[in-house]
């Protein structure tokens, strides 16, 4: 039994009160989690190690940043077990998504921040400096569908920028963040610099959210609870970055190289049991290639290897939508069922004939669910990809005009021709009711810190 601690000070400590953390793959207990309600103490520990930190060098940052990409790929196989323990999803998706793409958020930050330039701006008498002042303390909090990726793609800008952080992993899977402060600690990083809280959203959440210390909040979560996220920081004017739901659309043209779609769209559809934001939960498919797709995308669909969803009470909520789906006058053209076997499984569900307007296709499931529609034109194509209130990714498949309608597509990030392929360097944020404002590169960056301008008049 794995006993999760929080990490405040430098030292790990824990609550008077714990709760269970459950595995999705038997529903066994797999580990205990401090209850936490207060992030005072953390407080204190941040704002009494902020002088420091701040004052280094943002090339000795980068060195830091570079060592705990080293201790975190030293340990990888380790990161990739936990977060498999934690969250059910096969071991090979935890290693080559969560584990090596929490090791490249550090080492991007590092690498980027070694490249940034001093900002200036000359006028015929006077030159303005822009300087990248850090906030102070900054609140991160995550969801349980990418724990520490998504994480540490916080965590690595905001001590780039000379911040210092109280992180709160989802209570849900606390287990690789917990490691990643066992390895800070090893490696020597300045006690108070990372701390981490763990407990209930409502509870150290809220708290992190209201505390007035806390200058900048960074939140990955639920549309619903980023509402209230927003209604607590605005009054207090806090920096506040949202990254929400979304209910993406994978546009499949009648132009498509189906070997490089089907792949493609399916795995949009169903990696980490289609418990990525940015997975393609809507499948738009033109009329003219219809047979022929859906015939290759249901035979690949037998052997993509999914595990679990999150848990219990995640699958109910995913199997009152297949229940909906069947009301709304929905075909099941693949799964449905649950399988015999302890744990959150459910099998990968397909499901055509709904209107793309109904609750079903337009709601965010988050789970291992994809409805299709058809369509007769690229028009068409866009509006029915418009007609939800997310607007986060999508994806469009098409060899001549991906890009035109691309363009077209409201959300934050499009992909034409292939799905998740990341450049650390880009925007990443979505539109509509998806979110407010944008992380990655120079955006993190801008997050992460205060420009000031100094406006020096020339003799
Ligand atoms: P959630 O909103 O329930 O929880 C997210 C985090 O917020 C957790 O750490 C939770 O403890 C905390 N929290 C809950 N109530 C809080 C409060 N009042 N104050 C402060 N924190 C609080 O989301 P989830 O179920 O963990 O994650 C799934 C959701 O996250 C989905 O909607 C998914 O689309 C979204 N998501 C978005 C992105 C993105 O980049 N846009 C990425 C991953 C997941």
């Amino acid at each position: 039994m794995i006993v999760v601690e929080n990490l405040v000070g430098g030292k790990f400590v824990t609550t008077d009160e714990a709760f269970d953390d459950i595995s999705p793959l038997d529903n066994s207990i797999i580990a205990k989690i401090p209850r936490t309600k207060s992030a005072d103490d953390a407080v204190f520990a941040a704002k009494h190690a902020f002088g420091e930190w701040s004052q280094l060098t943002i090339e000795q940052r980068c060195d830091w940043l570079d060592k705990i990409a080293d201790t975190l790929e030293s340990n990888i196989d380790e990161v990739a077990r936990l977060e498999s323990l934690d969250t059910g999803k096969p071991f090979d998706v935890a290693l080559n998504v969560d584990a090596s793409r929490s090791v490249n958020n550090f080492r991007f930050f590092a690498e980027y921040g070694r490249s940034l330039k001093s900002e200036k701006f000359e006028m015929s008498d006077a030159t303005n400096y822009v300087m990248r002042k850090p906030i102070g303390i900054v609140g991160l909090i995550s969801p349980w569908n990418l724990p520490l990726y998504l994480l540490s793609w916080k965590i690595a800008p905001a001590l780039l920028m000379g911040n210092v952080v109280i992180a709160k992993p989802s209570e849900i899977t606390p287990l690789t963040a917990h490691f990643l402060g066992r390895l800070c600690t090893e490696i020597g990083l300045p006690g108070g610099v990372l701390n981490i809280l763990n407990g209930y959203g409502p509870e150290i959440g809220q708290a992190i959210v209201e505390h007035p210390e806390i200058k900048a909040i960074s939140f990955t979560g639920g549309t619903s609870t980023g509402k209230i996220v927003a209604a607590t920081a605005a009054p207090m004017f806090k920096k506040l970055s949202l990254e929400l739901g979304g209910k993406n659309a994978s546009l499949v043209l009648d132009d498509a190289d189906l070997d490089v779609a089907v792949p493609g769209v399916l795995r949009a559809s169903f990696l980490n049991s289609g418990q990525i934001c940015l997975c393609g939960s809507r499948v738009l498919v033109h009329s003219s290639i219809y047979d022929e797709f859906m015939s290759m995308y249901l035979e690949a669909l037998k052997d993509f290897e999914i595990g679990p969803v999150i848990n219990m009470q995640h699958r109910e909520k995913v199997l009152s939508y297949i229940e909906l789906a069947k009301q709304e006058g929905g075909e099941i053209l693949a799964g449905g069922n649950v399988p015999s076997k302890e744990g959150a499984w459910i099998e990968p569900t397909v499901i055509a004939g709904l209107s793309h307007e109904s609750r079903t296709a337009t709601e965010e499931i988050f789970g291992p669910v994809v409805t299709i529609h058809k369509f007769e034109t690229d028009e068409e194509a866009i509006e029915i990809a418009n007609c939800t209130q997310y607007g986060l990714a999508g994806s469009v498949w098409s060899k001549e005009r991906g890009r035109t309608v691309a363009e077209k597509i409201e959300s934050g990030m499009v992909w034409v021709n292939t799905w998740l392929h990341r450049d650390l360097r880009v925007p990443f944020g979505g539109v509509k009711d998806s979110g407010v404002g944008r992380e990655g590169g120079m955006w993190s960056i801008g997050f992460f810190s205060e420009a000031v301008n100094i406006c020096v008049m020339e003799d």
